[in-house]
């Protein structure tokens, strides 16, 4: 029988019916599937017909290591790839070197390790030339197992030879599936960890299962009881996960799985507690104390090997534990989704809220964050216990009032979200609900709220994103309109990010040494002489766009920037005037603006000591302007400073002056050398206002005995008017627009000319 399939074309044929499916097709017809007879396969590559037919008549009915062996049979190195492309299970291939090429059979060598990259494929080369054998270097690199001469294919010596080869390909294979299930295991235990809730672990045991025993992920279903009773007979078992073409059973109960043969291996192990495995299907048995058991049944197209037992045994007690731990996961969950102290919904379950209300594409849905004035303020004076028990008074007026219609969540520590319909969520209504003090402790305590809204319109990506928004409304209520509530609106965002990427980009600019200082000369008024210089800093954006500082110095004061930045502005301010100094071409002093958030800085006295002794200026050469708004908040820590820099013979100027409202008696007493007048008052010469601003200035300068300096003299008749009301000094455009380095030196040299 087996001689008259051996040939050529059949052989072809007999590659393509000798897979599994053919084996199946042989059961007899009605029947219990019974698990199909294993073989070893062992292909055998040769040209010769006759090596073919010896080899399986020498070999016919042989069993090794418990298995019949299945020939394989190619007649050329095309034709074995082409049946390597079918199986990819073959554990020997007995090889002719010389086919149809002095080479081929050796190319074939390559093709199996180089390409279809299979390690444990054993392989025995054989050739009818005795005198011919491969290079050494070609059996250690492509790991050959054996070298005979055809004249060697006695049933003895072959039976010897595929013993020992089948051997090591067992061995290889059951070590690399050991190391690929406990990959799996480690992998799948540790993605359970984050698994939530019984289905989603159900369906992952599936998957899990289908990989570890290298079965398709189908035929497999999970059976978990409803409802266990006392003694757990009478539980009602039903489908929680199922994959494949058991799919449409989901849901159902254990009672309508319409093959018997499942059913029974479900209900067996549920209630027998222990898994079943049969010669065509396992059950496994995965229990939880507290969690309903569960069962995963499994179609095995194979007889598993006594290592996939083993591994199947680790999988049942490692999932058996995340099973028990599930109950646990629910527990941490809670914790992690509602605020432990008041018992809500805490900002992650509320930003998942949110997502859920966008996700039904919800319209006319309000989403307000809520926050109380002053909290911390009445924590710190009141006690914690206090506001520990306001913040409860606060969530329970805003449950009762709403019920189930509001979604109430905490989302920090005196910070509430409302998300409700705009029907029934009204800002204002929530403001009025405050109008009423809460009775803490047995008196009444007044609260009051302050609101940011978002509406979802349709535009939002998602929860985290309104709730970015709807603080981003809070911040604006908190700045412009404490106690009532902002809407937020599409600008306010927009601003909110071009400011993060304008902060982003002036953060790069001034690491890689973008920013640059230009200079703007100030001048007596009545010989015009020069005699000061401002140092302004500029921007100029990579795309060549010049930022103004008004714009960006705000955004490097909020980063926090503006330190860094501020002490390399001095410092090159320092050292230009120092090299006009050596040039001879200095005025009298030049003038840096610092901001308030540098002078807080403990060591800002030492930063201006540095810049002066690295540079080697002067401390008379330097001036230093700051804001009115500075002086006015007159702590003694900024007196001091003041007095500080003074003694050391630095000049201070206050820009800008009259635009805050600096307290008189407060600035006689602060140690000023100059006030500036701002600009705007300078430009009000050509309007009907006129120059009584300046002028008042320019008096109050000479009462107190100080210089005063215009700034923004931008023609003739302001030089003249402030000329005129006694003002003796300036800067502006009509003298001269604020010059980098280059410029300024050919100012400088225009005007000595
Ligand atoms: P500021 O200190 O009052 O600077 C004077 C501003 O008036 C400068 O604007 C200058 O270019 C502008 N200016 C000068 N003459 C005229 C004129 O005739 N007409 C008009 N319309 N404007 C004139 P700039 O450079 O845009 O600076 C604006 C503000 O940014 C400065 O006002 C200052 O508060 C701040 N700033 C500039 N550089 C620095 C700096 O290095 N550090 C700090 N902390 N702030 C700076
Ligand atoms: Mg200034
Ligand atoms: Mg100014």
């Amino acid at each position: 029988m087996t001689l008259s399939i051996v040939g050529g074309s059949v052989s072809v044929n007999m590659i393509e019916r000798s897979g599994d499916d053919m084996m199946f097709n042989d059961e007899p017809v009605g029947e219990p599937k019974s698990v199909p007879r294993r073989v070893w396969r062992v292909a055998i590559v040769d040209d010769d017909q006759d090596v073919h037919q010896a080899t399986k008549f020498a070999m016919l009915d042989v069993v090794i290591l418990d298995r019949c062996i299945e020939f394989l049979h190619a007649y050329s190195n095309q034709e074995a790839r082409l049946l390597f492309s079918k199986h990819d299970d073959i554990a020997v291939v007995l090889l002719d070197v010389v086919m149809e090429t002095e080479n081929a059979g050796l190319e074939l060598v390559g093709h199996i390790r180089d390409t279809l990259k299979w390690r444990d494929t054993r392989i025995i080369l054989r050739t009818g030339q005795p005198g011919y054998a491969p290079e050494e270097d070609a059996i250690r690199d492509y790991d050959i197992n054996d070298y005979k001469t055809k004249s060697e294919l006695t049933r003895k010596k072959l039976l010897t030879t595929l013993t020992a080869s089948i051997r090591s390909y067992e061995l290889i294979r059951t070590i690399d599936a050991s190391r690929r299930g406990l990959r799996q295991i480690i992998t799948s235990g540790a993605s359970f960890a984050v698994e939530h809730g019984v289905q989603t672990f159900a369906s992952g045991v599936i998957t899990q299962l289908a990989a570890l025993c290298g079965v398709p992920s189908e035929g497999l279903i999970c059976a978990q009881a409803d409802s266990p009773t006392a003694d757990g007979k009478a539980a009602n078992f039903s489908v929680i996960a199922s994959a494949g073409h058991y799919s449409n059973l989901m849901n159902s109960s254990i009672d309508q799985i319409a093959d018997q043969r499942i059913r029974d291996s479900l209900k067996h192990v549920l209630v027998s507690r222990a898994s079943l495995i049969e010669d065509n299907a396992m059950t496994l048995y995965f229990s939880g104390h507290g969690n309903r058991p569960m069962a995963a049944f499994v179609d095995l197209p194979h007889q598993l090997s006594e290592i996939d037992h083993q591994l199947l045994e680790v999988f049942c007690a490692n999932f058996g534990v995340c099973l028990d731990n599930l109950s646990l996961v629910t527990q941490l969950q809670s914790h992690a989704y509602r605020d432990q102290f008041l018992m809500l919904p805490n900002r992650l379950k509320f930003i998942g809220e949110i997502d859920a209300a966008i996700a039904r594409n919800e319209q006319n849905r309000l989403v307000v964050l809520l926050d109380i004035d002053d909290f911390a303020e009445t924590n710190d004076v009141l006690g914690h216990v206090y506001g520990d028990l306001l913040l409860k008074a606060v969530a329970l007026r805003l449950q009762d009032h709403y019920g189930s219609d509001v979604f109430l969540a905490r989302v920090s520590g005196d910070a509430f979200g409302l998300l409700g319909d705009s029907s029934v969520l009204d800002p204002e209504a929530v403001r009025l609900l405050f109008m009423e003090p809460f009775e803490i402790e047995s008196t009444a305590h007044m609260v009051v709220v302050s609101m940011g809204v978002v509406a979802l319109d349709g535009f939002e990506s998602n929860g985290a994103d309104v709730l970015k928004n709807a603080s981003i409304a809070l911040k604006r209520t908190k700045v412009h309109q404490r106690g009532y509530h902002t809407v937020f609106t599409r600008e306010m965002g927009m601003q909110i990010r071009e400011r993060a990427k304008l902060t982003q980009h002036l953060h790069k600019a001034f690491d890689s040494e973008r920013l640059f200082l230009a200079y703007q000369p100030q001048i007596e008024l009545s010989g015009g002489k020069f005699i000061g210089l401002e140092a302004l800093v500029r921007w100029r954006n990579e795309d060549g766009k010049m930022i103004p500082p008004m714009d960006f110095i705000p955004l490097a004061e909020h980063s926090g920037l503006i330190v860094a930045m501020g002490t390399w502005i001095l410092r090159t301010a320092c050292f230009t005037m120092k090299k006009l100094k050596q040039a001879g071409t200095a005025p009298e002093r030049i003038a840096v603006n610092v901001s308030m958030m540098q002078f807080r800085q403990p060591d800002f006295i030492a930063v201006v000591e540095t810049a002066l002794q690295d540079s080697g200026l002067s401390p008379h050469d330097l001036e230093l302007e700051i804001t009115e708004s500075m002086t006015m908040l007159g702590t003694a820590s900024i007196q001091e400073s003041l007095a500080c820099l003074k003694q050391l013979g630095i000049q201070i100027a206050i820009d800008d002056f009259g635009t805050g409202f600096s307290s008189l008696s407060y600035l006689d007493k602060l140690p000023v050398d100059r006030l500036k007048i701002d600009r705007a008052f300078v430009n009000q010469i050509d309007t009907p206002e006129g120059p009584r601003i300046a002028e008042l200035i320019t008096q109050l300068g000479k009462k107190l005995g100080l210089k005063v300096v215009a700034e923004g003299i931008e023609s003739r008749t302001h030089w003249d008017a402030l000329l005129e009301m006694g003002c003796t000094e300036g800067q502006g455009f009509y003298i001269a627009h604020p010059m980098s380095d280059a410029e300024l030196t050919a100012w400088i040299a225009n005007r000595n000319q």
